[in-house]
């Protein structure tokens, strides 16, 4: 349950303490509709959902005036067409087949999607991402994809290693930005969550997804 006076304080206080540059984007997963409204009131911009059923089910719930709608959890491809409508930012692009779905659904529907590359830094099992190694040549495979604007890349390290794994995603995200063509624009460093988007900022991170530090304890029975 969310403490609403403590999540107004959490917001001001984590907006106050990020540079200018770097975004918040606000990690939603179980958090009611109207609870994120009242964070939205409070100057939330960005709202990052997991799953695609979720956003799907919240979305005509929010308020949507100046913000802006992002996937960060592992998309299904079957899931795609269900929130291409809706998101400004797919943060979770990590397989050609996801690819090649991202960019036939946003033709239909004439638009451009912005997209991260997620990378899986700790190479973890059951996580999400392109192994590091791997990353630029999936890169330069999206080339033929006219409806997928890359902006940069994605991670969640392994828990507490932050520091100790920043340098290989900054260095994937150099070499993208080397390699990148016209139509990209590649400008997005997504790394930092509740425990860590301080440190992650000082490294150079410029967008951070906090989702407990500003709403409490996630409760997943919901
Ligand atoms: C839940 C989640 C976050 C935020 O996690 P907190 O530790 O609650 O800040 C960030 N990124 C992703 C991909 C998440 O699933």
């Amino acid at each position: 349950m969310t403490n609403i006076p403590e999540m107004l304080e959490s917001i001001k206080e984590i907006k106050n303490s990020l540079p200018e540059g770097v975004t918040l984007v606000a990690a939603t997963k179980t958090v009611p509709a109207d609870i994120i409204n009242l964070a939205i009131e409070a100057g939330l911009t960005d709202i990052g959902e997991n799953r695609p059923e979720e956003l799907c089910e919240k979305y005509p719930l929010l308020k949507k005036d100046g913000v802006r709608f992002h996937i960060i959890g592992g998309l299904q491809t079957r899931k795609v067409k269900s929130v291409i409508d809706k998101v400004d930012m797919i943060q979770s692009l990590d397989r050609p087949s996801l690819a090649k779905e991202i960019d036939k659904r946003s033709k239909e529907i004439g638009k451009i999607t912005d997209c991260l590359i997620e990378i899986n830094l700790g190479k973890e099992e059951g996580k999400s991402g392109v192994c590091p190694e791997d990353a630029l040549d999936f890169y330069l495979s999206l080339c033929e994809y006219s409806n997928i604007r890359i902006r940069g890349v994605m991670a969640v390290p392994p828990v507490g290693k932050l520091e100790e794994y920043y340098n290989i995603l900054y260095k994937i995200y150099a070499d993208i930005l080397k390699k990148s063509k016209n139509s990209d624009k590649i400008d997005i460093i997504s790394v930092g969550m509740s425990s860590d988007y301080e440190q992650a900022v000082s490294l150079g991170s410029n967008m951070v997804r906090v989702g407990s530090k500003i709403f409490g304890k996630r409760n997943y029975l919901v």
